[in-house]
């Protein structure tokens, strides 16, 4: 049987390019930057709705040193003049809703103007990240990491303690979600307050809507909403969700009151509709082809999570939701509650830093002015940080992280998209330096697999420790892996997996479950012979695991081959009669056990 859905395990081959390690990301960018000077620019500060004209911007040591009238500041020699008369420049923006794949994404946001992130399902690589940056060793966007999802239930003292190794690791908050219990529930969030961490996530059901907010846990995710204050029920299907626009004045009002701050994903709700209803539509997308490839193929008819977990009957449904979400956010953005721009990149479908325009577009539609949108990616998330004093405004001491645009946001909202350069910690990447950093990206990914492919033949000690740093999320690992068993065959696949286990024994990389999560990549890609022999293998390395033949056996089944699936499911049974997917391979066997 599957692990519980980890939906990057649906992975797909491409065709891989040339071979070329990268130098990981732009090492040694801790070069002085020279002073710089934006002259004659329109300034947009975000500390009050205006635009301060014909002023002079000096940025020097990574800070915003100087800002006055074009007159009267004077120019130190040695600065580097940026050529910004009738453009606008506006702070850096913050996407306050990431799930940090590799460093070869960061391109992708700073081009955006995209120069913070907050990641929200955290691993010590992140933190790594998060310390080469703010050094100056690594080029990308200043990073905010939750620990782990908070995606299980505990008791009390174990979610007391998950908090303490999170907050002595580093992690500047947690994150919380559905499953978390409400026995735990209030010991976890005190924990978290006394370490001084941010709280963020989903409306956990069993605490529920007014418990979550009075604690002052801010929400992931208008959609949480619905699922809770919404659905009388609390069903697990949301069948009795009421998209009952009556009801949105009593959950601003609750969540006005707490003081929390909401992270809306609404445009990313969006494309979970357009993904839903009009697939092919929403994959003639110019910006999917910078997705790292194992999103782009979890995007794809066969694997979309959207496109085959919504049945046509469910449209309306999504469709309601939508509609009753987009009230709700212009509701709570009149009512005071701060809103931060967040878009789950790359996860779910919206690009790193793209999504982040869709994203602000979207607020302007329902109802904001260009302004309010802006705030939602400047001092709302700065204040949500408590670094007010350190970003979110164009003020003297503040980082230097600042966007110039060739036109005013303030009068459309869509200029944000159109980037003259940005300043990254006082590093200026003009226009063409980001486009060129931009359009590596998407060939950067085949290099990076096909040289790990090479690695963990060669030498599966250095793979794994290129791995610990740069894939947090294992999703590097598993598109290697399984793009040798589809294109080289299982059998290779299976030397390399004997080569990573000589190397290191308990190695994470080739494990029972990644193994099994490999079989299930290649079963979704129908790739059968491939997907069975993966399958086999795991059952002769991991004999005494039920699950191994359970899993074989449901490839076997898929591919036609139900004597044998029985055979399997037999065996799982015998192995473990109680084990997890017992009761299915029961009902499996009463349904074709006599077939043969
Ligand atoms: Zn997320």
């Amino acid at each position: 049987m599957r692990a519980p859905t980890n939906l990057f395990q649906q992975i797909v081959v491409f065709v891989l390019s040339a071979c070329v390690w990268i130098p990981l990301n732009q090492a040694s960018v801790a070069a002085t930057n020279p002073p710089l000077a934006f002259v004659h620019v329109n300034v947009i500060p975000m500390n009050h709705d205006e635009v301060l004209e014909d002023q002079t911007v000096i940025v020097r040591d990574g800070k915003i040193a100087e800002i006055g009238p074009s007159a009267t500041v004077h120019v130190p020699r040695g600065t580097r003049h940026i050529e910004s008369k009738g453009k606008y420049l506006i702070p850096g923006l913050t996407d306050a809703h990431v799930h940090l794949q590799t460093p070869t994404e960061f391109p992708l946001f700073l081009a955006n103007g995209v120069t913070t992130v907050f990641n929200l399902d955290g691993r010590p690589a992140h933190l790594l990240w998060r310390k080469q940056i703010a050094d100056g060793d690594l080029l990308g966007p200043t990073i905010f990491t939750t620990g782990p999802i908070f995606g299980q239930a505990h008791t009390g003292e174990q979610a007391v303690h998950m908090v303490d190794e999170q907050a002595s690791l580093g992690y500047d908050g947690v994150k919380i979600y559905n499953q978390v219990s409400k026995a735990e529930y209030s010991s976890l969030i005190a924990e978290a307050k006394r370490k001084g961490m941010l709280l963020m996530g989903h409306i956990a059901r069993e605490p529920d809507f007014e418990l979550t907010l009075a604690s002052g846990q801010s929400i992931a995710h208008l959609e949480e909403f619905t699922y809770t204050y919404f659905n009388p029920q609390h069903d697990a299907i949301n069948s009795h969700i009421v998209y009952d626009e009556a009801r949105i004045p009593g959950a601003v009002q609750l969540t006005a009151q707490s003081g929390v701050s909401v992270i809306p994903t609404l445009s990313t709700y969006a494309t979970i509709v357009e993904q839903a209803t009009s697939l092919d539509n929403y994959l003639k997308r110019p910006d999917l082809k910078y997705d790292p490839p194992w999103i782009f193929a979890s995007l794809q008819p066969a694997a979309n999570r959207y496109k085959n977990g919504f049945k046509p009957e469910f449209y309306p449904r999504i469709r309601s939701s939508l509609a009753l979400q987009r009230k709700l956010l212009k509701a709570l953005e009149d009512a005071g509650v701060p809103i931060m721009a967040g878009t789950d990149a790359s996860d779910v479908g919206p690009v790193a830093g793209f999504g982040l325009h869709d994203e602000l577009q979207e607020y302007v539609n329902d109802g904001f002015t260009p302004f309010q949108a802006l705030q939602t990616a400047t001092v709302n998330p700065a204040r949500y940080f408590r670094r007010s004093q350190e970003f979110g405004t164009i003020e003297p001491g503040k980082r230097a992280d600042l966007v110039l645009l060739e036109q005013n946001p303030l009068a459309d909202i869509s200029n944000t998209r159109k980037i003259a350069g940005v300043s990254v910690r006082g590093r200026w990447l003009d226009h063409n330096e980001l486009a060129a950093l931009m359009e590596d990206v998407p060939a950067a990914y085949p290099r990076q697999i096909k040289q790990l492919q090479h690695e963990l033949e060669a030498n599966p000690a250095q793979a794994q420790r290129y791995l610990d740093d740069n894939d947090p999320l294992d999703n590097l690992s598993a598109t290697a892996l399984s793009g040798l068993a589809a294109e080289q065959g299982a059998t290779k696949l299976r030397l390399v997996v004997l080569n990573i286990r000589r190397s290191d024994p308990k190695s994470a990389l080739v494990s029972e479950e990644k193994i099994n999560g490999l079989g299930y990549t290649l079963l979704n890609l129908k790739k059968y012979p491939e997907a069975i022999a993966v399958f086999r293998m795991n059952t002769e390395d991991f004999p005494q695991s039920a699950n191994t033949y359970d899993s074989y056996a449901e490839a076997l089944f898929d591919s036609g081959d139900v004597a044998k699936a029985v055979a399997n499911y037999r065996k799982a049974l015998e192995v473990d009669p109680k084990y997890p997917g017992a009761a299915g391979a029961q009902e499996f066997l009463a349904k074709h056990g006599n077939d043969q």
